[in-house]
């Protein structure tokens, strides 16, 4: 079976946990604030705050943003469930929006949804493609948008308009007219989930770009403290000379990120460019031209004259729109021992949204995206050999689900 996204674990990984391990110290402390310190550089945005997972990350800047019930954000249909349960946490709405061909959260709709409750935009970059910021960040600052805003609170009033807060779980490493996913709004999070491009086992971490008049280093002190209990000093710094002494200043979270996590993720992210990003766009490059040129297939645009994906998901469309006919080329993908997946099987479809009234006839883009959509393997240890392979039985299958037809 050729697998889906196995994390690419090899010796120069298991050397530094293990060093991580032997060092006294595997909580978070000096691998943290260096992988931290490593992904500030890389983003080339003011600040990073390391965290368990990039949905912690999100909920702790929407709680620090003050969402809370009577608030809306904004986020598309067509993502993972993470973007919005978040804001549910909060105890705000999530309004949902219609994508574009290119599975991105599309900007006319954003600003259609626009009221005086909106807070927060959560766009997501899928499949690793940037969204387009240029546009989302000129709409917020829009002077009649702008004069729409309700400050909640006083870091809404310092910002005084909506917050651009990206769900980059997908696009460390995408481009956006030169700049980095990272320094491309306000604030965005990343995951190193297990099946992302650059993973930590489980962890996230927010990029801090905020305008001035804020501060990012103060406001990373206090997410810092948001993200350990609401304690003003954490476990190495206690361990100083006569720092036993702490404080609790609020009732704050647990979502912190360790050492062990951050081992990895250093090593990931020293041959990401050079080597992840290199062999994920060989691939993306091979599967494009296998499947360009063949009417039954539609391949995912991912680099463009202003953009550049990270090549997370390699997001492949049928030509035929019918959701059994791909969930029959799915199964005969399988048969012939490829893991395929789909992303993502819209919220308005999954039965908790749909009991809160979330409609998918509200969304028919996304809904088109969605019913022929087959995401295809891409991991850094897929051979040639095996990517010539998932082209041969992708095709098949497809020829195979339509005579059975
Ligand atoms: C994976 C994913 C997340 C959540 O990431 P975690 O680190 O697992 O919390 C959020 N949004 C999208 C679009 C994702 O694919």
């Amino acid at each position: 079976m050729i697998p889906f996204s196995p994390p690419r674990i090899d010796k120069e990984i298991v050397d530094e946990v293990s060093r991580a391990l032997l060092s006294g110290w595997i909580t978070t402390g000096p691998r943290t604030k260096e992988f931290e310190k490593m992904l500030t550089n890389y983003g080339g945005h003011a600040s990073t705050l390391c965290v368990s997972s990039a949905s912690a990350g999100l909920e702790l800047v929407l709680r620090w943003y003050g969402v809370k019930e009577g608030d809306e954000v904004i986020l598309p249909a067509y993502t993972y469930a993470a973007t919005a349960n978040v804001v549910v946490h909060c105890g705000a709405k999530p309004v949902m929006v219609d994508s574009g061909d290119d599975f991105n959260i599309s900007i006319e709709a954003i600003r259609k949804a626009i009221t005086p409750r909106t807070k927060v935009i959560m766009p997501v970059d899928i499949g690793g493609l940037p969204c387009d910021y240029l546009a989302i960040n000129a709409l917020v600052n829009e002077p009649e948008i702008k004069r729409y805003f309700v400050p909640g609170n006083a870091e809404q009033t310092a910002l005084g308009r909506i917050l651009v807060l990206s769900d980059a779980a997908h696009s460390i490493g995408g481009i956006l007219w030169g700049k980095s996913v990272g320094n491309l709004t306000d604030i965005s999070v990343y995951s190193f989930h297990a099946v992302k491009n650059l993973t930590t086992a489980e962890g996230g971490a927010i990029c801090l770009n905020l305008p001035d008049p804020f501060d990012n280093g103060k406001v990373y002190a206090i997410l810092n403290t948001k993200s350990l209990h609401g304690q003003n000093k954490d476990a190495l710094a206690k361990t100083k000379v006569g720092g036993w002494q702490y404080d609790i200043v609020e009732a704050g979270y647990k979502c912190n990120m360790t050492d062990l996590q951050a081992a990895i993720g250093l090593i990931e992210l020293k041959r990401y460019d050079q080597d992840m990003l290199v062999r994920r766009k060989q691939i993306f490059d091979r599967y494009a031209e296998a499947f360009s040129n063949d009417s039954r297939f539609i391949v995912p645009v991912y680099e463009l004259d202003e953009k550049i994906s990270s090549y997370h998901v390699f997001m492949l469309r049928l030509s035929i729109e019918d959701e059994s006919f791909r969930d029959a080329v799915i199964q005969e993908i399988f048969k012939r021992e490829v893991a395929v997946n789909v992303h993502f099987k819209p919220l308005p479809m999954m039965s908790f949204y749909k009991k809160l009234g979330y409609q998918m006839s509200n969304y028919p883009i996304a809904y088109r995206n969605y019913i022929r959509e087959i995401s295809l393997p891409v991991y850094y240890d897929l051979t040639d050999e095996q990517v010539e392979k998932v082209i041969e039985v992708v095709k098949e299958s497809y020829n195979v689900a339509l005579s059975n037809n």
